[in-house]
This record gives C-alpha cells, sequence and structure tokens, in this order.
C-alpha cells in the first residue's frame, strides 16, 4: 500500500469517528430538552387537576348556600302559614313551602353530585403528584446518564481530534485537498477498500492491472475508481478484518447510546 493511503485510511477513519462523534454531541441538547418537556407536561398536568379540585370545592360551598337558602325560605313560609287568615293566602303559601322544599331536594342532590365529584377530583390531584415525582425522578437519572455521556463524548472527541492532527502531518497537504474534495462530494467518504477485485462501495469492478498494483507494499500511485472516483486501496484480508471489527464497535456503541 502507498504510505501516504495509509495515513489517509487512517484519517478516514478518525474523520468518520468525528462525524459520528459530532452528530451524537448535537443529540444531547434534543434529548435533555426532550427530559424537560416530560417533567413540564407532568407539572402542568398537576397544575390543572389541582384547578379542578379548586373549582369543585367552590362549587360545593355554592351548593351548600343554597340548601340553606331554600331551607331558610321553606321555614318563613311555614311561620307565615300560621299567622294568615284566609284560606286563599294559606294554600298559596303551602305551595310555595312546597316548592322551596322540592328546591332544597334539588340543591341536596348538586351537592351530593358535587361532593362524589370532588373525591373524584382529589384523586387526580393525588395520582398527578406521583407522575410528577415519577417523571422528576427518571428525568433526573436521564440528566446525568447524558452529562456522563457527554463528558464521555467530548473526551473522545479530543483525542480524535489530536489524533486527526497526527494523520494529518503526515499526509503532503494537496493530498489532503485532493482527499478533502472527494470526501465532501461522497457524504464524507473519500476512500474505498476493495474486495474481491471490486469497489466496495459502488460495486464495480477494478481492472485486473489496476488490482495488481493496488497490492503491492511498493506502490506508489494514486488509483481512483474509475466510477465513483473515491480513492482505492487494498488491505490484506487479516487487516481488513480487524478493521471491520472495529467499524462494528463504533456502530454498536453509537445505536446503544
Ligand atoms: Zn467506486
Amino acid at each position: 500500500m502507498h504510505p501516504n493511503i495509509k495515513h489517509l485510511v487512517e484519517l478516514q477513519a478518525v474523520d468518520l469517528r468525528l462525524a459520528e462523534l459530532g452528530a451524537l454531541l448535537q443529540n444531547f441538547p434534543k434529548r435533555l430538552a426532550e427530559s424537560d418537556a416530560r417533567v413540564a407536561a407532568a407539572r402542568q398536568q398537576l397544575a390543572a387537576a389541582k384547578e379542578a379540585l379548586l373549582a369543585s370545592i367552590k362549587d360545593r360551598k355554592k351548593y351548600e348556600l343554597d340548601v340553606e337558602q331554600w331551607k331558610e325560605k321553606a321555614r318563613k313560609y311555614r311561620d307565615q302559614s300560621f299567622e294568615v287568615k284566609s284560606n286563599e293566602a294559606y294554600k298559596a303559601l303551602q305551595n310555595e313551602i312546597h316548592n322551596a322544599e322540592a328546591e332544597v331536594a334539588k340543591a341536596e342532590d348538586r351537592l351530593l353530585d358535587r361532593m362524589v365529584a370532588g373525591e373524584e377530583y382529589e384523586r387526580q390531584v393525588k395520582a398527578a403528584e406521583r407522575a410528577l415525582q415519577e417523571v422528576e425522578a427518571a428525568a433526573q437519572v436521564e440528566r446525568q446518564a447524558i452529562a456522563v455521556k457527554q463528558a464521555a463524548a467530548q473526551t473522545e472527541l479530543e483525542k480524535d481530534r489530536a489524533e486527526r492532527q497526527q494523520a494529518l502531518a503526515a499526509v503532503p497537504e494537496e493530498l489532503v485537498d485532493h482527499y478533502q474534495r472527494i470526501a465532501r462530494r461522497h457524504g464524507g467518504i473519500a476512500l474505498s477498500e476493495v474486495r474481491d477485485e471490486t469497489c466496495k462501495l459502488c460495486g464495480v469492478r477494478v481492472r485486473p492491472h489496476v488490482f495488481q498494483k493496488l497490492r503491492r507494499d511498493d506502490c506508489h500511485e494514486i488509483f481512483h475508481c474509475e466510477t465513483c472516483t473515491r480513492i482505492l486501496y487494498y488491505a490484506e484480508p487479516a487487516a481488513a478484518q480487524a478493521g471491520a471489527g472495529a467499524a462494528a464497535n463504533t456502530s454498536a456503541q453509537s445505536s446503544e447510546s
């Protein structure tokens, strides 16, 4: 393998890790915001439940007053009915008494409904309080976990940046420019490994004489894929396997976090 290509392979590996870390680090604020939103929603739910309970208590007081007022009216009519002289006036008062008693019964029904509903509102407030506690505890655990992962990613980022500088320093500047131009066009991947005599990334066959040269340790030429234009390299199967293993580990880590 061309010695510069070897450094480019290292550069590409570190660039891919850096891209993954960048995406990971960008994702943390979003996850924190989602966690905060869950806490805010639970707080909102508790506030709404408390408000409903308060309204129900107010209604209850109002209906209690209604019951008292209609009872008072019925009492007044009854007192008056002892003093009236005419039969007609007496009958009219009996009617009023009957009516007021009916209103007492209705107000008592409404009051009973309120009392039953009030118990339900109290249950809802307690449930919302418990839910908020749970959500807050979960959010705290999540925030701590994110902070730990964030710190680890930051450390890794600094390490990879230093490694990138090392890899960069080993490659001539114009080749780095060339690498970066191709990388920009191809989603950050400027190099393609040759496997089974084909470009691994686009699947197109590499010419036999190019493949022969790529396999030689003293090869000092740089070859490009004729189809996708990426820089080609050939790694001996053992080295390629180790590389694939490392790549699988990185993707496992990123999907886990
Ligand atoms: Zn290709």
